[in-house]
């Protein structure tokens, strides 16, 4: 074919396609057709919540095994480090409580504040088994109670708790004993902590020290075993 012959018979092509759009198309309608498929699309939600609208509570209500609530401030209420590590220490002074750590820790070891993040009492200084929670906690901040660890690894992400009382020949009380373990059982809940991971300051790595005391340590043990109770 010719290139003139082609483009007319182009031509005569396109005039047919035309002429059948102006008499319009003919359509099959089938039976039963299926509905058609829409895009789905979620209702919006409300600029303003319902007058019956309740609000979820800013922490979980956690209950210890005996059924009493938390005290207030174990759970802080700033964002949280993801902890990994429970670190327990002994004061090894017969008295003392979360202010006066605090001064001795700033004046004597220059430090910026209580290096602790929790200090349970003896009677002496404040009552039996109290558990003062320190400001480090409060603010989630680092802790200052585990030094020279690799990476300063168990200061950045251990949660440290001291019983006041030096436990090298003795234990701590009945009373700082439960406080201890209501207070590392709520910790490793929230944080997932596992029991191996709830530590002696002796037993960090690099630790010279038989903090939190000889007779003390021992029934670490016996805490690990009741936390995975
Ligand atoms: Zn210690």
């Amino acid at each position: 074919m010719t290139l003139w012959k082609y483009a007319a018979s182009l031509a005569l092509a396109v005039l047919a396609t035309a002429g059948a759009g102006c008499n319009g198309p003919t359509y099959t309608v089938l039976p039963n057709l299926p509905p058609p498929s829409l895009p789905t699309c979620t209702p919006p939600m409300p600029s303003e919540p319902a007058d019956n609208y309740v609000a979820p509570p800013q922490e979980p209500i956690v209950r210890h095994p005996q059924g009493r609530t938390v005290p207030p401030g174990w759970a802080p209420a700033v964002n949280e480090i993801h902890w990994r590590y429970i670190v327990i220490h002994h004061s090894d002074t017969d008295r003392g409580n979360a202010a006066s750590f605090d001064r001795d820790h700033r004046e004597r070891r220059g430090w910026d504040e209580l290096g602790y993040h929790f200090v349970i009492t003896n009677g002496h200084g404040g009552s039996d088994g109290k558990v003062e929670i320190g400001p480090r906690w409060r603010k989630q901040k680092y802790g200052a109670h585990c030094g020279n660890t690799p990476n300063n690894e168990f200061n950045e992400f251990g949660i440290g708790i001291c019983l006041v009382g030096n436990f090298q020949n003795r234990m701590p009380s009945a009373n700082q004993l439960d406080s201890l373990q209501r207070l590392v059982r709520f910790l490793a809940n929230r944080y997932g902590i596992s029991p191996q991971n709830v530590i002696g300051h002796r037993d960090a790595p690099n630790a010279r020290t038989d903090c939190p005391g000889k007779r003390f340590h021992p029934y670490l043990n016996t805490l690990r075993k009741r936390l995975g109770d």
